[in-house]
């Protein structure tokens, strides 16, 4: 497993990459983001520790870039603030899990041997709700005939309702299935994105398929009006 660590302070840096190499991983290091865009494509990684906080592009704009060269290796963010804004903008990035400085390094490893394990998945089919469409393999969403762009978390909060349709969702349930880590059940970062989705699959179709169940949680509706 090689692992590439994109940190700008040295201390840090060789912190996470002396525990890394003890547990039997391979490591680079880049100081910046900018080493990173050309470091990643150049070797396979298994995972990508990214900092938010770098000299030049940010952490977050590092990922997006990733991403637009078609790295898909699991990213884990390193932020220094535990905020809700910060995480949605890391994941909305593409990273797929983020840790809080200061953290324990067996948090760290834990989270790295989580995102790896994942590995690929299989080619799944095509899901279909009402003239919602969503391809999980292209990662791909249509209302009828439109292409929809939606981030990587809002693809991920849309599947989750897409594999059971017409059933009321609790935040926790979606928390866990779009999340592949365990957040504050009363964290209103669910909220934020059931907003997010209804501004694109929703609202400029004149559509309500989103259905907020007081109390309870949300519901995909099959039947949204059309
Ligand atoms: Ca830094």
């Amino acid at each position: 497993m090689r692992v590439l660590i994109v940190e700008d302070e040295l201390r840090m840096a060789s912190l996470i990459r002396r525990g890394l190499v003890e547990e039997g991983l391979a490591v680079d290091v880049a100081r910046t983001g900018e080493d990173a865009l050309w470091m990643a494509p150049a070797s396979e990684y298994d995972a990508i520790v990214l900092d938010v906080m770098l000299p030049g592009i940010s952490g977050f704009e590092t990922c997006r870039r990733l991403r637009t060269k078609g790295i898909w290796a699991p990213v884990l963010m390193l932020t220094a603030r535990d905020s809700v804004e910060d995480r949605v903008t890391g994941l909305d990035m593409g990273a797929d899990d983020y840790v809080v400085k200061p953290f324990a390094f067996a948090e760290l490893l834990a989270r790295l041997r989580a995102l790896v394990r994942r590995g690929d998945p299989e080619r799944p089919s095509v899901l279909e709700v009402d003239d919602l469409k969503l391809d999980p393999a292209t990662r791909r969403v249509w209302r009828g005939s439109s292409e929809i762009k939606l981030s990587n978390k809002e693809f991920a909060v849309l599947e989750t309702f897409m594999r059971r349709p017409d059933e009321v969702l609790t935040r926790l349930h979606l928390l866990e299935h779009a999340w592949d880590f365990a957040y504050d059940n009363k964290s209103n970062i669910v909220d934020v994105y059931i907003r997010h989705l209804r501004r694109k699959i929703d609202q400029p179709f004149g559509r309500a398929s989103i259905e907020t169940v007081r109390g309870a949680g949300y519901r995909l509706r099959t039947d949204s009006g059309a």
